[in-house]
């Protein structure tokens, strides 16, 4: 019988027979793996050995890619030294240079540059367009569109892409459609279940949970992933063991992490909606039947002085990620979408105002109590 979720996300890792028999998979601390004689050596290429050299394989790496694919419900994965590399070697898996792809306006900052400032220059057609109109999006389609990217959960507003409608437009026009999953991570959310091809998490996020590794999966069906597995081969994009040890160890304790968080994120967004005059607050609804995620996103407005409410955060950090077991702050304007033009910021609606909330795993009264005192000192 298929396992549930909860139970995936704990048992994942592939058993190497080896003779102590630790109970945790052992980290392989290896640039390459030894071989008895030629024959043996040769067995690696016709399918009796499973490794050979690390940037080509590592069972620490090969753990976190099947054990997220496993989650999302997909057919293979890999891991990537980062969430960035596993978007390029997704884009490069779909899309030849001098084709063309459709993302939308309200991206990552990071993915943002990279479309702008690295794919074009190296000849790949990019479409930005306001993912809200479908129609537009599909008049966006051209002849050589290869790729339509989207994310499941946009940063910083938090809005849920329909990723139903893309996979129809996609499908139309036989369209690779690849999702960063990031915000939601695969508890929440499993774009790969409705129809998307790819499917990228930055594991420096949820997946690892801590706040202490960067690392990337990228996962989708057995010929995409074959392709890029080569891909970053080629470009050395690979994960070292011990980072992919440290994620493996994160995606265990995900469920309740993301259970606890969400809960939490649930009764700051209401507290701040019913408890204080912030001009915005924006938290998903109906996002899943397990809770809306634990990211919450507001707009201060003009009732408190922003540099003062961070001034006042106490023992709340800010700092430019996401999704530890600590509740951070950060601010979108100046960090990650610094690189965006101010004029898609405001059409999208970050404003001088807008502060992003990773709500952790702490009590929800400390939490609420901590942001209650800061918006007290910073009132106008
Ligand atoms: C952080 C992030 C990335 C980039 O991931 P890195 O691990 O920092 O390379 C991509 N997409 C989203 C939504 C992110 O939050």
């Amino acid at each position: 019988m298929e396992k549930k979720f909860d139970t995936k996300a704990v048992h994942f890792q592939k058993g190497d027979g080896e003779k102590n028999k630790s109970k945790t998979k052992p980290i392989y601390q290896t640039s390459s793996f030894a071989f008895q004689d030629l024959e043996d050596m040769e067995s690696y290429f016709t399918g009796g050995k499973d490794h050979l050299y690390t940037r080509y394989s590592n069972p620490n790496t090969d753990d976190l890619g099947n054990g997220t694919a496993r989650l999302e419900g997909a057919p293979a994965g890999v891991a990537t030294s980062s969430g960035m590399s596993a978007i390029l070697a997704g884009i490069l898996t779909a899309v030849s240079p001098g084709e063309h792809m459709i993302v939308p306006l309200d991206l990552y900052g990071g993915t943002y540059q990279l479309f702008q400032q690295e794919l074009q220059e190296w000849g790949f057609q990019v479409s930005v367009v306001d993912f809200t109109d479908k129609e537009a999006l599909e008049a966006a389609v051209k002849e050589d569109t290869r790729l339509l990217y989207a994310e499941s959960v946009t940063n910083p507003l938090l809005r849920r892409e329909n990723i139903g409608e893309l996979n129809r437009i996609a499908e139309k026009h036989d369209l690779t459609l690849m999702i960063d999953n990031t915000f939601p991570s695969p508890y929440f959310l499993q774009p790969y279940a409705e129809g998307a091809d790819l499917v990228i998490h930055s594991a420096t996020k949820y997946i690892g949970g801590h706040s202490d590794v960067s690392a990337g999966v990228l996962v989708g069906t057995g010929e995409l992933i074959a392709k890029a597995k080569k891909r970053i081969i080629n470009i050395g994009a690979n994960l070292s063991p011990f980072e992919a040890w440290l994620a493996c160890r994160g995606l265990k304790t995900l469920s309740v992490r993301m259970a606890r968080q969400g809960g939490n994120a649930a009764e700051l967004a209401g507290w701040f909606q019913k408890h204080t005059s912030a001009a915005a607050v924006y938290y998903p609804q109906n996002l899943s039947e397990k809770g809306n995620g634990a990211m919450v996103s507001v707009d201060l407005g003009e009732a408190y002085d922003v540099n003062t409410f961070f001034q006042s955060l106490d023992w709340i950090k800010i700092v430019p990620t996401l999704a530890g077991v600590e509740t951070t702050v950060s601010y979108p304007l100046n960090t990650s979408h610094r690189a965006i033009p101010d004029t898609i910021r405001q059409k999208l609606g970050i404003t001088a105002g807008t502060v992003r909330i990773s709500v952790g795993i702490e009590d929800k009264d400390d939490i609420i109590a901590a942001f209650a005192a800061a918006l007290e000192q910073a009132a106008r």
